[in-house]
């Protein structure tokens, strides 16, 4: 049997920031996909190879921000791996029904002055909103960069920058209780009460429900961080797409001597009668032995109820398979994923046209109530078709490496239940998604589109329309959720995905967890990957790497 000190379930982007932490520190690492190709919702393909060739396009993640909140791409050098980021500035341009548009740039004063354009007080507002969400983030990224309940960890992130800000947001009794407030409230509930108008309000709702709530969702405000994160530290994207992420971790990962088998779905974790995790089991039979660990890439659902034998399960913990099956929250929102090649660029007429309006983000939100619809509805398992709300990317103004000279690519992000409610046992997988159904929705969504860049039917060379149901089945992911699960307080930090799986560990010795499904959580940031190897490295070796870490953090301070 092949032996590791540690097999990798999944070679997502944490697998693999993960393998890398672990690679440096000297330890042998093979990572296990199930897919032909390593980088799970961070993969750029030539996916319409036949119809369009030479188009190059992000089948998942695009716009990265979380990443820069970290020291992921500094301390693993990814820039010598062949990474290089390219900074969006515009960062979103959203084009309104009367007319007006908001074009936010990376400046926040340049920002101000295009909210001015309409309304001087919301311009105002808006520094001050911006001020105060860039102070909280700066007070709590320190917390995504730890493990959540290694307290040492936690502290020894914070410099004075960081203890200022967050002075600054719970200094004294009512500051604190009004950000406790604040994380307990509605991005709705926020932006109303700081704002007027509809044009600057909806487009912020559009990108607080990236979490995959409704605006209106109590506990998810925070979301209104992710406009403040495009001014700072910035939203970027990797030059060649977001796999150029993937693939620069993979030559790091190959140039330690680690090992990375693609179309190997891994089926069991193999666990001994200390009950201890020894390796794996994949399709078809073959093991592989891990000597010191198994972590997993994949939630922890799937991991504990469909690979873990359940009576070794109920040995380690007898509650835990009940509360997995029972307490963990994944709602029914997913995406519709559409990717076009485009003979020229969207031209949105009535809207003061510019190729670099393009460069960020373009949101079709017409107001919050219309965001409301487009994630209420499907939450309830129905299609919010009738009038659209779009995330969409041109990210061939930015980086026209990724289609033929003079062609562009269109990503477009469309939120849409993965069970459709009353379809129960047809189409894929049981969901109700047929190909005839989701290229009647695609059709909605351009028809949508058309109405602001009216060229864009025209300009549509080939496109690839992928329904929930098959994101979900690519991804691996548990209702198709990219997330792994739903983003809300509840099942954030240390609660996430559960308190007493919270830390990377878990009752099952030498079985850890790393992942979106883990803290702080989805999207590109590489913090679980990260967060996980140093709880892995500490449960090897305690207290020399505390004795490092301390020496580490003195030197850092003086
Ligand atoms: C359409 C879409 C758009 C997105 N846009 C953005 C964006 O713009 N910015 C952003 O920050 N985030 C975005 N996200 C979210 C982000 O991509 C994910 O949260 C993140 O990539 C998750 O990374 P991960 O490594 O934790 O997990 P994953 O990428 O899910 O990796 C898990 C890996 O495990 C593999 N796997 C599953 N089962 C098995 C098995 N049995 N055996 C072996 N391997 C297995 C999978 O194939 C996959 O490679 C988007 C997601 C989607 C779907």
């Amino acid at each position: 049997m092949e032996s590791y000190d540690v097999v990798i379930i999944g070679a997502g982007h944490n697998g693999l920031v993960c393998a890398s932490y672990l690679l440096k520190a000297g330890y042998t690492v093979l990572l296990l996909e199930a897919r032909s190709v390593p980088g799970g919702a961070a993969t750029t393909e030539e996916a319409l190879r036949d119809e369009a060739p030479g188009f190059k396009f992000n089948l998942c993640a695009i716009d990265h921000e979380f990443i820069h909140l970290g020291p992921v791409v500094e301390e693993l050098e990814l820039q010598k791996y062949g990474l290089e980021y390219l900074f969006c500035d515009p960062v979103v341009f959203c084009p309104h029904p009367d007319g007006k548009y908001f074009l936010g740039h990376q400046s926040i004063e340049k920002t101000c002055a295009e909210i001015a354009r309409y309304s001087d007080r919301d311009a105002q507002k808006y520094a001050e909103f911006t001020d105060y969400w860039q102070r909280v983030t700066s007070a709590i990224a320190p917390l995504f960069n730890a493990p959540p309940q290694s307290i040492v960890d936690i502290l020894g992130n914070y410099r004075l920058e960081n203890l200022q800000n967050a002075l600054s947001v719970v200094g004294g009794v009512n500051k604190t209780l009004d950000w406790l407030r604040n994380m307990i409230t509605s991005p709705e509930d926020i932006l109303n009460e700081w704002f007027d108008s509809e044009f600057l309000k909806a487009p912020l709702a559009r990108l607080a429900a990236e979490l995959g709530t409704p605006p209106s969702q109590k506990t998810t405000a925070i979301g209104a961080m992710m406009m403040s994160l495009r001014h700072n530290p910035g939203m970027a994207r990797p030059k060649g797409g977001t796999g150029a992420l993937t693939q620069a971790l993979l030559k790091l990962v190959k140039s330690k001597g680690g090992v990375v088998l693609c179309d190997q779905p891994v089926q069991q974790v193999l666990i001994d009668d200390n009950h201890r995790a020894v390796g794996v089991k994949v399709l078809g039979g073959k093991e592989y032995r891990a000597n010191k660990g198994v972590i997993s890439n994949i939630d922890a659902q799937r991991l504990f109820l469909q690979m873990v034998d359940s009576s070794a399960l109920d040995s380690a913990d007898p509650n835990l398979e009940e509360r997995l099956k029972r307490r963990i929250v994944n709602n029914n929102e997913t995406i519709l994923k559409i990717d076009c090649a485009l003979s020229e660029v969207p031209r949105f007429e009535a809207f003061n046209h510019q190729d670099e309006y393009l460069i960020g983000t373009v949101l079709i939100a017409d107001s919050v109530a219309h965001v409301e619809q487009a994630h209420a509805l499907a939450q309830m398992g129905q299609i919010p078709d009738s009038d659209p709300s779009l995330y969409l990317d041109v990210p061939t103004v930015l980086d026209p490496s990724m289609a033929p000279f003079g062609k562009h690519t269109l990503w477009i992000e469309f939120f849409a239940p993965y069970q459709i409610a009353g379809a129960e046992g047809t189409g894929f997988n049981g969901t109700g998604w047929t190909d005839e159904l989701k290229n009647k929705v695609a059709d909605r969504v351009i028809d949508k589109l058309a109405d602001y860049a009216p060229n864009i039917k025209q300009a549509i060379i080939a496109r690839r329309v992928e329904s929930p149901a098959e994101l979900g089945a690519r991804l691996g992911a548990d209702k198709g959720n990219y997330y792994h699960i739903d983003m809300t307080l509840d099942q954030m930090i240390f609660l996430r995905p559960l308190p007493e799986i919270a830390n990377y560990t878990t009752p099952i010795k030498g079985l850890f967890l790393t992942g979106a499904g883990t803290h702080p959580g989805g999207s590109i940031s590489g913090m679980p990957g990260r967060n996980c190897a140093r709880v892995f490295m500490n449960s090897q070796q305690p207290f020399s790497h505390k004795v490092k870490d301390l020496i580490n953090y003195l030197k850092s301070v003086v």
